[in-house]
């Protein structure tokens, strides 16, 4: 559990969730490869490829001539939360206070960003001699930077009664207090950029700062909650703790018949339509890259994709303690009750039958509890990579995550027990 906790306060961002995962893999052997160039597999070797915010491994088997269906075991999972995105010219100087514009990412719980301590990490571009190529750097401020404060109850007498919060006015982050309004505008953020890079031993000057992505997340820690410790409460168990599970289980398992494989996707946030996203087909070259160097050709690969099988891992809803009539009135997914299969009439979630009880007898030779989920039959709920990948992946798959609570709210909630049996299943998964 320490570990996953670990994994959770250093990875504020997903640029940072891949350079974790990075510094993972290498730590257990795992060579780095370039898309660019030629795949030399060995049997037994363990890779990854990078891409800054998206990550693919894979390991082989120690003896490829042992390789049956299903050919790829893949689990995939996502490196973004939902939280603040920066704008360009982002300072706003009123009133002595120093703001800083911003958009939502995704759909966090606007008012669970309030009254924090926030920080900001992301990625910075710098100007280049080769117009094509700006350089980039990774920065993160590790400390409370930015807050966003309500507005007091004498105020606002309606708060408790539920109150809307608009993007715009309410939700831009407060940075800094200044007695001269002219002596901010537009370039106060990048000074503070340029400030946090020579931190790292680099000496940047604010004019060579040309855009950046940065984003917000809160500094408080992943913390155990409860008198027997039963919860994790932290931010990004969406999707996190999924995300890390899937690296463990890789790193521990030792493939014999199949290909096992972890795809790390960005932008699940926001709907994975992008380079690093689930919705392209940059997984697709990745697998027909493993495949070809082991000499497959299309048509094989085409073959072996469909007896493959995918783990779309993404957190799930558990019954919530004071609102148990929001959840299917016989489907009551506990947390601690074991990972959680995910099913959707309208394939929100993959629904097939065939595919999702191989991960149901999975569960059930590894010893873990499993439970399912659907929403209720008047309720639109969320959707996932799964259906997203099948768009381009003509595999096998199955939605299925951690049960937590507060999703998408600035710290979620999980039970600790869960993180163990979905670790075993995606062993034994990979094993199998
Ligand atoms: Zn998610």
């Amino acid at each position: 559990m320490k570990d996953l906790m670990n994994f959770l306060d250093r990875s504020t961002v997903c640029f940072y969730t891949v350079k974790n995962l990075e510094t993972l893999l290498k730590e257990n052997g795992f060579e780095e490869l370039s898309l660019r160039e030629p795949f030399h597999l060995e049997e037994g070797g363990k890779y990854y490829v990078s891409l800054g915010a998206s990550l693919y491994a894979f390991v082989l088997p120690a003896s490829l001539s042992t390789v049956k269906a299903p050919y790829f075991r893949m689990i995939g999972a996502h490196t973004d939360s939902p939280c603040l995105r920066i704008k360009p010219d982002a300072e706003i100087v009123q009133n002595g206070y120093v703001k800083l514009n911003a958009e939502i990412y995704g759909g966090p719980i606007y008012s669970t960003w309030l009254d924090r301590p926030l920080s900001l990490a992301g990625r910075v571009t710098l100007k280049s001699d080769n117009v094509f190529e700006p350089r980039v750097r990774y920065i993160d401020f590790k400390r409370p930077v930015l807050t966003i404060p309500n507005l007091a109850i004498h105020m606002n007498r309606d708060v408790n009664n539920g109150v809307a919060l608009n993007a715009q006015v309410d939700m831009l982050p407060v940075c800094s207090m200044t007695s001269d309004d002219s002596a901010i505008e537009g370039h106060y953020l990048k000074s503070q950029i340029a400030e946090q890079l020579s931190v790292s031993g680099e000496t940047v000057a604010a004019d060579e700062i040309l855009d950046y992505d940065l984003f917000t997340y809160p500094t408080e820690k992943a913390e155990l909650v409860g008198f027997n410790e039963e919860f994790l409460s932290s931010p990004r168990l969406d999707d996190l703790s999924m995300l890390y599970s899937a690296a463990r289980a890789l790193v521990n398992a030792v493939p014999s018949t199949g290909v096992n494989v972890l795809a790390a996707f960005n932008h699940e946030e926001i709907g994975s339509r992008s380079r690093t996203g689930a919705g392209s087909d940059m997984f697709l070259y990745v697998l027909e890259k493993i495949a070809a160097s082991l000499g497959h050709d299309h048509e094989e690969f085409i073959s072996l994709l469909l007896d493959s099988f995918l783990i779309s891992a993404d957190v799930a809803h558990a019954i919530h303690p004071a609102h148990p009539e929001k959840h299917d009135p016989v489907l009551k997914t506990k947390l601690g009750g074991g990972p959680v299969i995910k099913l959707s009439a309208g394939q929100r979630y993959i629904t097939e039958s065939e595919d999702y009880s191989v991960y149901e007898q999975i569960c059930r030779k590894a010893g873990v509890p499993v439970q399912k989920f659907t929403n209720r039959s008047d309720a639109v709920g969320g959707s996932t990579i799964g259906p997203i990948t099948a768009g381009h992946l003509p595999c096998r798959i199955v939605d299925m995550g951690i049960p937590i609570l507060a999703m998408h709210s600035a710290r979620e909630l999980m039970a600790v027990r869960d993180f163990d049996y979905t670790v075993k299943s995606f062993e034994t998964f990979y094993n199998e």
